[in-house]
């Protein structure tokens, strides 16, 4: 048997601060636990390999970083919760729930165990940051062309073998070298990230946005004919035209013009994207904003 000692930092929900020395053999867990990086995996291995120490019966963890709220098992009334963080970081929000009162000589064990559970988090934390940052736009928040190519390849080898519908809209912002000529960069920037901002709160929780390039956005609108695709994107037109953003002393009034295409039978994702990218340029040539259908 293995005798180490660790001190960690525990904060449980009364944000009271432990610090405490803890003697343990479970290294079974700790083996376990280094076999995942993500925190769907690590919250169910740890629950699985304490469930004979602390039986439960069901538990939930949150992350208000990544927007994440995991369930399983039976939810009960009663339930132990311990706000978990490392140094300054915060790594989530874990609790066990069963109808029986945890016993005091179970929490204890709980909280040595939980510390099985810091380093883990934080690999998966680090590990999630640097995923985001790889398919992320640092200025807009959106995902970048990068993740676009990979995104809209499996989006319609998707709808190919589910029969639906797939459409994407280009939207290229109007004049914008004037405003960066007249306002500057950091304006131009400014307006960049609101579009993102509009185009982000303007669309379903399924479509996803992309900056393509420069001043040029692409969404992937899974599951959606031309017409529904016209809805939203005159929506978005409208949205954009009709808000003024305010920089320092500037109002900006912004527009920007939108391309349709929809999935056809002869596609690949080259022809795709080109008769989307066409059909903006023809919105462009007929006067700006406005909806063009390919
Ligand atoms: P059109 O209506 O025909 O689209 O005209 P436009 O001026 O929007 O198009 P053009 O392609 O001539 O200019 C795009 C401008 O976008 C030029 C470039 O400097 C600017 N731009 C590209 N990326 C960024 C960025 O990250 N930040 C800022 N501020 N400007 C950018
Ligand atoms: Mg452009
Ligand atoms: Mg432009």
């Amino acid at each position: 048997m293995n005798n180490k000692s660790t001190r960690l930092a525990i904060v449980n929900k009364n944000t009271l601060e432990t610090r405490k020395s803890v003697d343990f053999d479970d290294y079974f867990i700790s083996g376990a636990l280094q076999t995942s990086l993500e925190f769907h995996e690590l919250i169910a291995i740890f629950s699985n390999k304490i469930q004979s120490l602390i039986p439960h019966s069901g538990y939930e963890y949150r992350n208000k970083l990544f927007d994440l709220n995991i369930n399983n098992g039976i939810i009960t009334r009663n339930y132990f919760s311990y706000a978990l963080k490392f140094e300054y970081q915060e790594l989530g929000e874990i609790k066990l729930m069963r109808n029986q009162r945890f016993q005091q000589t179970e929490i204890q064990k709980l909280e040595a165990l939980l510390m099985l559970l810091f380093y883990p988090l934080r690999n998966a934390t680090l590990y999630r940051q640097a995923l985001q940052m790889a398919y992320t736009d640092p200025l807009t928040k959106v995902n970048n062309r990068t993740t676009f190519n990979d995104v809209i390849t499996r989006e319609l080898q998707l709808a190919r073998r589910n029969n639906r519908h797939l459409s994407l809209v280009f939207l290229d912002i109007d004049h914008f070298k004037i405003l960066n000529d007249n306002h500057g960069h950091a304006c131009g920037d400014f307006a960049l990230s609101s579009v993102a901002n509009t185009l982000r709160l303007a669309v379903r929780a399924t479509d996803i946005v992309f900056r393509y390039g420069g001043e040029e956005f692409v969404i992937v609108l899974s599951d959606t004919p031309k017409a529904g695709a016209e809805i939203i994107a005159e929506r978005i037109r409208n949205e954009i035209n009709k808000q003024s953003l305010v920089y320092g002393d500037t109002i900006l009034d912004i527009t920007a013009s939108l391309g349709i295409s929809t999935l056809q039978a002869e596609d690949t994702t080259t022809t795709l994207v080109e008769r989307a990218d066409h059909a903006m340029y023809l919105a462009k040539q007929n006067g700006r904003n406005r909806v063009q259908v390919a």
